[in-house]
């Protein structure tokens, strides 16, 4: 049998790889770059991808170069709010949360499938892809036509392939540009991540490595919104986005499924997206184990077991962020009154929480 296609070699379709052979089952990955993409990206790691790859051996490469993230510091034009310690423990996860560019995370999967004998095949990138009932085809730009019995996408937030199965991509975009920026800086506590409800929208600060910090917000310059009392060294690396929030109506069509960022973006307040996906990759290797084996009805459980989890944390992450975004009086007053309270409530504060550590609900494989 031919192998199974994964398009994009991200950490989503990286990971669809690692679990897929894992389980015996043959794959090829191609990605159109070619080579990694070195930027930090993704940061947060969280507990319950670091559960997934136990088994990989890419959690305790993760685990020996990332820096665990104790507490949220919060604060309200500056003054302190509250402060939530991040006990991943009392919350049912085996690992801490922890900080890790995300080029260093796709190194680390990188280097477990490569020591399976997988090699990402670079500069090869796919044009469109079609089916029929008994194979998946993608057609590459150089022209050339790859079959398989099953293909994975995860190609991104503009997949082609989302695109070629005219799939939609529900949801809403946000006009403002997000500011994101990676500089060196001497006043932030080094474990904690730095939130600050100020007038003009929410302002986060998370340690990065040593002195590097990343800041992220809206509007005004970032460097402006900083404590008068920090000092600021080199910037490292700086970018601006759009926030959406968005999800594919389906994650299977056939033979050809959806994963990552191809199948839902949402905005990085809450760290989930790259950790969302690995999740995908990991429901998608077991149903894809057992569909070569013969259960075909298992590509629609990758669907019905995903779908409805992506979606909730999609819309979960907008109302977080939503929360962060929003300014007026109303907003203010919500913002200096709200995270006191569920500070201080195990039963609101662990729920937030639990959203950001990927705790919020089981990852099923039945
Ligand atoms: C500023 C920022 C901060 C973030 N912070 C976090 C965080 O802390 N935690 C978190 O979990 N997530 C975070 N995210 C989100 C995270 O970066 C993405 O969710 C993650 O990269 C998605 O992984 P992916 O593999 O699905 O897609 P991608 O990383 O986009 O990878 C897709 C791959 O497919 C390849 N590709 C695309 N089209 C084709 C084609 N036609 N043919 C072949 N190959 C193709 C690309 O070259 C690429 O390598 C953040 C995102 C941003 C922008």
């Amino acid at each position: 049998m031919e192998p199974v296609l994964i398009i994009g070699a991200g950490p989503v379709g990286l990971a669809a790889a690692l679990f897929m052979t894992r389980r015996g089952v043959d794959v090829r990955i191609l990605d159109a770059d070619p080579a990694p993409r070195q930027t930090s990206r993704a940061l947060g790691v969280n507990p319950r991808t670091l559960s997934l790859l136990e088994e990989t051996g890419v959690t305790a490469a993760i685990l020996a170069e990332a820096q665990p993230i104790r507490a949220l510091s919060l604060h309200h034009h500056g003054r302190p709010l509250a402060k939530i310690p991040l006990d991943t423990a009392a919350l049912g996860g085996a690992h801490p949360m922890v900080i890790l560019p995300q080029a260093r995370s796709e190194a680390h999967l990188t280097k477990a499938l490569t020591a399976l004998g997988i090699h990402i095949e670079r500069d090869r990138s796919a044009a469109s892809v079609s089916q029929t009932k008994t194979t998946a085809s993608v057609v590459l730009a150089d022209g050339e036509t790859l079959t398989a019995p099953l293909i994975f996408a995860a190609d991104g937030a503009h997949s082609i392939a989302r695109h070629a199965l005219g799939v939609a991509f529900t949801g809403d975009g946000w006009p403002e540009p997000w500011h994101l920026m990676d500089v060196d800086l001497d006043g932030p506590p080094g474990d904690e991540g730095w939130i600050d409800f100020q007038p003009d929208g929410g302002f986060i600060c998370l340690p990065f490595s040593g002195q590097t910090f990343r800041l992220f917000s809206f509007g005004r310059p970032l460097l402006e919104r900083i404590p008068a009392d920090w000092r600021i060294g080199a910037v490292r690396w700086q970018s601006d986005f759009k926030v959406s929030h968005r999800i594919a109506e389906r994650l299977s069509v056939g033979r050809i499924a959806l994963g990552g960022d191809a199948a839902h973006i949402h905005s990085p307040v809450g760290a989930r997206g790259m950790n969302l996906g690995i999740e995908d990759a990991y429901v998608f290797a077991a149903c894809a184990a057992d569909f070569l084996a013969g259960e075909t009805g298992r590509l629609d459980d990758y669907h019905r077991l995903r779908h409805r989890v992506d979606a909730a944390v999609v819309r979960n992450v907008r109302t977080l962020t939503r929360f962060v975004r929003n300014t007026g009086p109303v907003a203010d007053l919500a913002k200096r009154t709200l995270p006191p309270i569920a500070a201080r409530l195990p039963l609101l504060r662990n729920r937030a929480l639990r959203i950001g550590m990927g705790l919020d609900h089981p990852v099923s494989l039945r």
